[in-house]
């Protein structure tokens, strides 16, 4: 208990060198705000009783009501949950959204429920975190295996409760239920937009550019096919039980999740037609994905994934990170050390909780915006982030990590400042 909450704050206090921020500050930074947790009771089909434990945490409030997905995840566990609400924080500030952080999760294998059950366990989620949320206290959205049907199921239970229609308390909602267009490839969009202006940066051809990618959820597949149309190579992808690999880098992202939806597990084919045929491949572990021989790598799943036991045996010069906190505080100095390029979670995947906070707008105003204009207030957020965290780091000549933390502690910080600070009171 404790380590990714403890390598969290070690990222965030690497940044705290070169930022002008008093004690009250970091103090008021590195506790989680509130935290809730929820016993769920759940009838299951057979009859039987189970009791889920739910947990949501609020991190801080400074720059506006807490913002966070919700996990359905076995490993769940408060250390996790506040972790994630404490990048959620960082996050929402370095795009400049009104928004503080936040997180939730359920410690439950949603794979061994029925889909009636989970729908039962979302409205109970909700009840008993009811009190806890709302449009101007705490929005959730969905996370690892949570999607756009239970975040309906969620936002009606809600709706229920308060006898009033309140779509701006859960975004990532489907579009018929008042979610926004674009959110679903929203954070894959957002880290895309960012690694084709560093592509560009570099004068790289992304034609030549081979990727791997660890996770083949929504984060991972949108990426994947949004570089596919880019002309990048497509080598390699994973989900929990393993991975695909081909050097040629003719992964067809569309064929290979059409087969996964069918089949239920990820195999290299090329789909033409109703005809899907079997392509050369390596099949291999998760391990040997990360370590494979590419140009960029994606990991898109879970935290952790980059250690110190790994991060020496990574040859991707840049490192996309999708996923949030997939790598460790020794791993990051060790890919510093041989100049790899990290695109830190909490610009890399800004891009959903972005859409989520036009989603939230959309909601209280009751103008809906066009596919096109998401797409391009998106993009400018993006680039606007990504331009400030660059002048911060050509700046202070540091890593990308750093400077994205330096960027948004400067606005987390006046915003504690705006209320008056130690030497303001002592004097
Ligand atoms: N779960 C996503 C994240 O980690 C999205 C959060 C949101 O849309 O509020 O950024």
């Amino acid at each position: 208990m404790g380590k990714f909450f403890d390598n969290s704050k070690k990222l965030f206090e690497n940044a705290l060198q070169y930022v002008t921020v008093s004690e009250d500050a970091v103090k008021t930074l590195e506790h989680p705000k509130q935290i809730i947790q929820v016993s769920i009771p759940l009838r299951k089909l057979n009859g039987d009783l189970e009791i889920f434990t739910g947990y949501r945490v609020h991190h801080n409030d400074l720059l506006g009501p807490t913002k966070g997905g919700i996990r359905f995840l076995s490993t769940v566990d408060l250390d996790e949950v506040k972790s994630l609400a404490f990048l959620m924080t960082f996050k929402c500030a370095v795009v400049g959204i009104p928004f503080g952080g936040a997180k939730g999760g359920v410690v439950v294998n949603p794979k061994k429920l029925k889909r009636h059950e989970i729908e039962h366990l979302s409205r109970g989620y909700i009840r008993g975190i009811y009190d806890f949320i709302g449009p101007d206290v705490d929005i959730p959205a969905p996370d690892v295996y949570t999607n756009e049907m239970i975040m309906g199921w969620m936002a009606d239970e809600y709706n229920k409760i308060s006898r009033k229609l309140t779509p701006a308390v859960i975004t990532g909602k489907p579009v018929s239920l008042g979610g926004s267009l674009g959110r679903d490839d929203a954070t894959a969009r957002g880290a895309y937009y960012v690694l084709r202006s560093l592509v560009k940066k570099k004068k790289l051809d992304p034609k030549k550019l081979t990727v791997a990618i660890q996770g083949y959820g929504n984060a991972g597949y949108h990426l994947a096919k949004l570089l596919h149309d880019d002309g990048y190579k497509i080598v390699g992808l994973s989900d929990s039980k393993g991975a695909i690999f081909t050097k040629k880098g003719n992964l067809d992202p569309d064929s290979v999740m059409r087969r996964k939806r069918e089949a239920g597990k990820l195999e290299a084919v090329y789909c033409k037609g109703t005809v899907c045929d079997i392509i050369k491949h390596d099949r291999i572990t998760n391990e040997q994905l990360l370590e494979s021989d590419v140009d960029i790598l994606v990991p898109a799943a879970l935290e952790n994934q980059i250690t110190k036991k790994n991060a020496a045996k990574i040859k991707a010069k840049i490192i996309l990170e999708v996923a949030n906190g997939p790598t460790s505080h020794d791993a990051d100095a060790i890919l510093a050390k041989n100049k790899q390029i990290v695109i830190p979670d909490i610009l890399a995947n800004a891009g959903g909780v972005t859409v989520s906070y036009f989603e939230w707008l959309q909601n209280r105003s009751g103008d809906y915006w066009s596919l096109g204009a998401v797409h391009e207030k998106l993009e400018k957020i993006m680039l606007d982030a990504y331009g400030a965290v660059t002048k911060v780091q050509e700046e202070l000549k540091i890593d990308m990590r750093t400077a994205a933390y330096v960027v948004s502690v400067r606005r987390l910080v006046s915003a504690i400042n705006a209320k008056g600070t130690a030497e303001y009171f002592k004097t």
